[in-house]
């Protein structure tokens, strides 16, 4: 793949001529703003910003004018576009009601401090790594840092003045923020136990490695249409939600090659929520980064980037279908046919977050703990580092249910560790609520939030805890502060979609609309968006209990709450 293209001038690299470009098969052929078509007129302002200057260049602005000028210097076009290539978005100002979020300008919700997004590719950190993450939390972030559900950890409260600091530490043992937000190719989600699963098919980190090396922080793919999203895992339990990425590279033997990976493309939720298809390809190992970069360069030339709204992949292949998705990979960027290959098997697990203790294919053991709804902070964090090597490991990893795990633990340290972890508030043997439920960032800081999510799915845990001590089913519940789907609202037993509701006394009040019976795994497919059914948050706990109870109590043997 050649250079960035330049927009003002010429088809993007890797693309054919516009001139050139064969029709397609697409319900709208003109005006979609793809580059590979000719358009390169900016069709709204996120287009026009990223034309004007890439966002990777606001680097060098923060740490020689905005960080010693401080907030009042920064550009308006970087405070809130360019600023995310480098993991940085304004947080919401405090006291906004979520009524207001839609009606109030930009400038009226941004607070003056900010989100910082480390970007954690694989979820795979050291033991120096943590430690110097809690650091960054304690001294800089108000003790904040949540685990996400894309394995990286977020902190807030972050200023101006500090990012280069921040970078410089960080950097310092390995870690970054590039990319970690913007219209760029994201954190690429890894399995947790990539290398070290006794059932693993094959390990998909010297993949994640070569990506991040070629192409993060590269100009080739730092002007996407909107963001895109990677998941590689060669576990037989299919954990790093591969349906919901723009791309995923999934382990499978193939009868002829061995092992490798099943290529799945167009996963995404938000509005219009879609599941990943497959292209029916094989991949060894050391040809994912090639097809991951013919599959990002189809989207950054492709790509429509008229509406940020049908910005996403998953609408392009709506458009072209697989068979001409592969087509077009093929002839046009990897120049070369791809080998037929298998589908993944489905995983029979009920639970496939890697909590617990586990035994590793070395016959050391890796420990999974949950933290309520990834909300964890800084002193701790510092403190599962001390833990995670006075017990002998030098590796954690985090996980795509907002979770973490100690890795290369001896047998004689486990008992240890797992007390040293509990009496911390990080259970190993956590309930179904604790070790099911999910939270996004919520009101508390997100700016786009109608409700508050954090606080509210801790308090939910612990009710539920309380009311239903024996409930013993897995169960996934995700809170979501709007309808962006942060935290996976189609895909849980239980989504909640944050909006304002009405209540019993005709108040607008904070609220969710629910969606019942999501899954991915073995039975994917989006929950119902049951018809009325919108609760308030003072509801809540009731509500929950009440379907909870009711599936225990009607459930016929065997049967799973996404059934
Ligand atoms: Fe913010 Fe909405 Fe995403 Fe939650 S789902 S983090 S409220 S954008």
């Amino acid at each position: 793949m050649a250079s960035t293209p330049d927009q003002n001038r010429t088809p993007a690299a890797g693309a054919p001529a516009a001139a050139a470009a064969a029709p397609r098969k697409t319900r709208r052929h003109r005006g979609e703003g793809q580059w590979a078509k000719g358009h390169f007129t900016p069709l709204n302002g996120n287009e026009q910003t990223k034309k004007d200057d890439d966002g990777l260049n606001v680097r060098t602005r923060i740490e020689t004018i905005y960080s010693k000028a401080g907030f009042d210097s920064i550009d308006g076009a970087d405070l809130r576009g360019r600023m995310r290539w480098w993991g940085l978005y304004t947080q919401r100002r405090p006291g906004i009601h979520g009524g207001r979020t839609a009606i109030l300008e930009p400038e009226e919700l941004d607070d003056r401090y900010f989100m910082m997004r480390v970007r954690i590719d694989g979820g795979r950190l050291t033991v120096a790594q943590l430690r110097v993450i809690g650091e960054i939390s304690q001294e800089f972030a108000r003790g904040t840092a949540d685990i996400t559900d894309r394995q990286n950890i977020q902190y807030h409260w972050i200023r101006i003045e500090d990012v280069p600091e921040i970078w410089r530490r960080l950097e310092e043992v390995g870690l970054s923020t590039t990319e970690a937000c913007g219209d760029t190719p994201r954190t690429i989600l890894g399995s947790p136990v990539a290398g070290i699963a006794a059932d693993e098919i094959i390990d998909g980190t010297p993949a994640i490695e070569e990506i991040k090396t070629r192409y993060i922080g590269s100009k080739e793919f730092s002007n996407l249409p909107r963001k895109f999203k990677t998941a590689v895992s060669g576990s037989p339990l299919l954990d790093v939600v591969h349906e919901i990425n723009d791309i995923a590279f999934v382990g499978v033997e193939h009868p002829e090659h061995g092992p490798g990976f099943d290529v799945w493309v167009g996963g995404a939720l938000s509005t219009n929520p879609r599941l990943g298809e497959r292209l029916g390809a094989w991949v060894p190992l050391a040809e994912v980064p090639d097809v991951w970069a013919g599959v990002v360069g189809i989207f950054r030339d492709y790509g429509y980037r008229r509406l940020r709204s049908r910005a996403r992949l998953k609408f392009l292949l709506a458009d072209w279908g697989v068979a001409e998705f592969r087509r077009v990979l093929q002839e046009e960027y990897l120049k070369r046919e791809l080998i037929d290959g298998p589908a993944p098997e489905l995983p029979q697990a009920q639970w496939r977050d890697h909590i617990g203790v586990h035994r590793q294919n070395d016959g050391r053991f890796y420990v999974g703990f949950a933290p309520r709804v990834g909300r964890i902070d800084g002193t701790t964090l510092t403190k599962i580092a001390e833990l995670a090597g006075q017990h002998g490991s030098d590796r954690l990893r985090t996980t795509t249910d907002q979770k973490m795990l100690v890795l290369d633990v001896e047998e004689a340290q486990i008992e240890a560790l797992v007390s040293g972890l509990e009496s911390l508030d990080l259970q190993v043997r956590p309930s179904p609520f604790r070790r099911g439920t999910m939270a996004c960032t919520g009101i508390e800081f997100c700016k786009l939030a109608i409700v508050e999510t954090k606080a509210r799915g801790a308090s939910l845990i612990d009710e539920l805890e309380r009311r239903l001590p024996d409930f013993d089913e897995p169960v996934t519940i995700n809170v979501n502060g709007c309808p962006n789907s942060c935290a996976r609202i189609q895909v849980a037993d239980i989504g909640l979609k944050g909006q304002l509701v009405t209540d019993a006394d005709g108040e607008q009040v904070e609220g969710f609309q629910v969606h019942l019976g999501g899954s991915l795994g073995l039975t994917p497919g989006f929950g119902r968006k049951v018809r009325g059914l919108k609760v308030t948050a003072a509801e809540l706990p009731d509500y929950v209990e009440r379907v909870l109870t009711r599936f225990r109590d009607e459930r016929t043997d065997g049967e799973r709450f996404a059934q």
